[in-house]
């Protein structure tokens, strides 16, 4: 459980942390976030992550509410003082506060600025990879900017709930040439029959996923192939293996899609060693 949030300059305790009616994340859900992995108390992938809100906030004309540096400071600061060591640390930015209106406020609105820290139970996550996931698949049926990370998620949350109902972890979505995007809240990935490595390119609209972007360096480094490709849920059922990434979920086998099995129905050697790969080097990276 998170105890203390920041929310535009403050720590406050959670259940007397608010932000505004106004606010425009909650009107227009025009807001951004991120969510980083914490190992030991420290930001994994932090760059990536800075990388991307810095892209997403740009694209829609809002300003970085402060610097790189002090928004690190204010990140730890938070994970601190919640005293977690194994969690994810969420950053939302919105434009502000101002009279409801569809266009942008006058100058001078400042960003509202809100993150939180959850506890990861890491042995649960270990145990969920040992055993691997369902998913469901769902039309795409997004807008087409998903490359901007914003808070605008009530398609993700439709397509959650249903792999939920379906008693599936998460969701792909299929666009109108029958190809997967992504997941809801992860990047897609299979391993075909030739052994290669293939998730969706950047051209697609997709989330350019910081996990997704340093697994491929993590593949190349093992020598395995890699290819931005996109692959069918049919091509996912008879791939060697499955899985999804992402900050939560870092490297998560997938064993079904739609209820029918992926290869043996079981996780593979590749998402395995992966997983591994992946986790050796956030955790040395993380500031
Ligand atoms: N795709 C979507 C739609 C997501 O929401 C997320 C994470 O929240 C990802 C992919 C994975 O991105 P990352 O690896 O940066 O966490």
């Amino acid at each position: 459980m998170s105890r203390i949030a920041y929310v535009n300059g403050r720590f406050v305790p959670k259940a007397e942390a608010f932000v505004h009616i106004e606010d425009r994340g909650y009107q227009f859900a025009d807001a951004v976030y991120e969510v980083w992995a914490l190992f030991g108390g420290k930001l994994a992938d932090a760059e990536g992550h800075f990388v991307r809100l810095e892209r997403s906030l740009s694209e829609l004309k809002i300003a970085m509410p402060m610097s790189r540096t002090a928004l690190t400071h204010v990140l730890r600061e938070t994970v601190r003082r919640n005293r977690i060591q194994e969690g994810l640390v969420y950053l939302q930015v919105s434009r502000g506060v101002a009279t409801r209106d569809h266009a942008f406020p006058a100058e001078g609105v400042r960003p509202s600025i809100v993150i939180t820290v959850s506890r990861v139970d890491r042995a649960a996550s270990e145990a969920r990879a040992a055993k691997g996931v369902s998913v469901v698949t769902t039309p795409e049926n997004r807008w087409g900017r998903c490359d901007i990370k914003t808070v605008g998620l009530l398609p993700n949350a439709l397509a959650k709930q249903k792999a939920r109902e379906s008693g599936a972890v998460e969701a792909w979505f299929v666009d109108e040439l029958g190809l997967v995007t992504e997941g809801a809240s992860s990047n897609a990935w299979i391993v075909d029959q030739d052994g290669v490595l293939r998730t969706r390119d950047t051209n697609a609209n997709i989330l350019r996923g910081v996990t997704r972007n340093s697994l491929i360096e993590v593949i190349r480094e093992a020598g395995l192939k890699v290819e931005e490709r996109p692959f069918t849920p049919d091509e996912a059922r008879q791939a060697k293996e499955a899985f999804i990434t992402g900050a939560g979920t870092l490297v998560l086998p997938v064993v079904a899609v739609d209820g029918k099995p992926v290869g043996e129905g079981v996780p593979g050697p590749i998402a395995a060693r992966l997983r591994r790969l992946y986790i050796e080097r956030a955790k040395a990276k993380a500031i």
